[in-house]
């Protein structure tokens, strides 16, 4: 029997082989390539921040600054509350307004990569460790700023090959008009307060807006009927909604309006929206986001005007396993080198370092194992071309290259290799 392992990690906190990476690594080169089509720059922020700046940031009445931080006090006398960051938009408010970033430029694109911590039940998709990609794009009240970042979000889900969500969008309006609506929807609670779960009676008062957001089926039969955000919204936050909606549909992102949407967090004004993955079950948030024009004031800057969103990287992987059991191609290797001897071993050592400097992805046996076991390996490893060469092949000066799918094998002078696995492999 195995032996138990002395240490594991921690509840809610993974470790990634290097079997798991290669699709982590997919979707970073996909955040790359996005963000930098639409000219945003990476910023990295620290992982711990002052209690304070999310208590204020994100919301006393939010679960994550109720429930879900990660708090301590460290060594310092008097000791210093600090926080394991929730998310990372609070972090980039106090970074942008440190740095005075405004001064120097009217509007700032920023993206992000990297962990967060929230104390929540793990669960599939659900970690107390993730990691999230976001983007802030600051400086801009504009619809065109809203739909920019929401058409960046779709794209990446476009280039991972994700088909199956759905991309919701809301208004949440300004502060006024919530607070109207919020008076609203707690009087339409209040009356029907014994049909509630007990979790949201308890938010009729702290968090209301929540409510709407509930799964539970108590929850969804006594609010139907509930009144809506929509509604409640004035001229300008209207046209604002309507705006985004037409400008949306022109850039070719399909989406549906969810009057019930409110996200987790205190700080959106007007768009809210998040993208809903169909192959996660219950933790089927891809990613969400909205605009937050009351942030920067609140977290002691200049009132400035921001719109973006958080991803859950560890849930684009899940969605793109489901997507790419299907595809698997882009995970293998381009080429795998058989050498049968000792001769032939030294060619495939010289022509490995070669075609990785032409930034193939190359596999070569390090056991001394006979051709079968080699061929097997490359087959196990998804390899899209074998390259065997022997005595004869030495002699002649030209590998056998077998195309793995489909068992097809050329013969391919040395000299003409890397032409020949240009065109095979665009
Ligand atoms: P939020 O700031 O709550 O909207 O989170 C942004 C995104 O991060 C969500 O859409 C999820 O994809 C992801 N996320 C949030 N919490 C977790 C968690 N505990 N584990 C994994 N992903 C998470």
């Amino acid at each position: 029997m195995a032996r138990e392992p002395r240490y594991r990690s921690l509840k809610g906190f993974r470790d990634l082989l290097p079997e798991q990476t290669g699709r982590w690594h997919r979707v970073e080169e996909a955040i790359r390539r996005v963000t930098g089509r639409y000219g945003f720059g990476e910023i990295r922020l620290p992982i711990a921040e002052s209690t304070e700046l999310f208590a204020r940031g994100i919301g006393e009445a939010t679960d994550v600054v109720g429930k879900e931080m990660y708090t301590f006090e460290d060594r310092s006398d008097p000791p210093v509350s600090i926080t394991l960051r929730p998310e990372l938009t609070a972090g980039a408010a106090r970074a942008w307004i440190e740095h005075d970033v405004g001064k120097n430029e009217p509007l700032s694109r920023w993206y992000y990569l990297g962990p967060a911590f929230r104390y929540e039940q793990p669960q599939a998709g659900r970690y107390r460790q993730f990691t999230t990609f976001g983007v802030e794009l600051i400086g801009s009240d504009r619809p065109e700023a809203d739909v920019e970042v929401i058409a960046l979000g779709n794209d990446l889900l476009g280039e991972l090959g994700i088909e199956r969500y759905r991309l919701e969008i809301n208004s949440l309006g300004m502060p006024a008009e919530r607070l109207r609506f919020r008076e609203a929807l707690v009087a339409f609670l209040e009356e029907r307060r014994e049909a509630l779960s007990e979790e949201s009676r308890r938010r009729i008062v702290s968090n209301p807006l929540r409510v709407l957001d509930s799964k539970e089926e108590a929850d969804l039969e006594a609010t139907a009927g509930a009144p809506e955000i929509l509604s409640f919204l004035e001229e300008e936050s209207r046209a604002h909604f309507e705006r985004v909606a037409t400008l949306l549909a022109d850039a070719g992102v399909p989406f549906t309006v969810n009057p019930r949407l409110v996200r987790g967090l205190d700080y959106y004004t007007r768009t809210v929206f998040e993208f809903v993955g169909e192959d996660l079950g219950a933790q089927s948030a891809l990613g969400g986001g909205g605009r937050y024009d009351g942030l920067i004031g609140e977290v002691g800057g200049k009132p400035t005007p921001a719109t973006g969103f958080g991803f859950g990287v560890d849930r684009l992987v899940i969605a793109l396993e489901a997507a790419a059991a299907a595809e698997e191609s882009g995970e293998g290797v381009d080429l795998y080198l058989v050498g049968l001897d000792d001769e032939a071993r030294r060619w495939v050592v010289r022509t490995a370092a070669r075609l990785r400097g032409e930034g193939y992805r190359v596999l070569t046996d390090l056991q001394g194992r006979s051709m079968k076991a080699q061929m097997r390996e490359a087959n196990r490893r998804n390899a899209r071309y074998a390259v065997i060469v022997g005595g004869n092949e030495l002699a002649e000066q030209t590998a056998q290259v077998r195309e793995m799918a489909s068992s097809e094998q050329s013969s391919v002078p040395f000299a003409d290799l890397s032409t020949w696995l240009r065109s095979g492999l665009s």
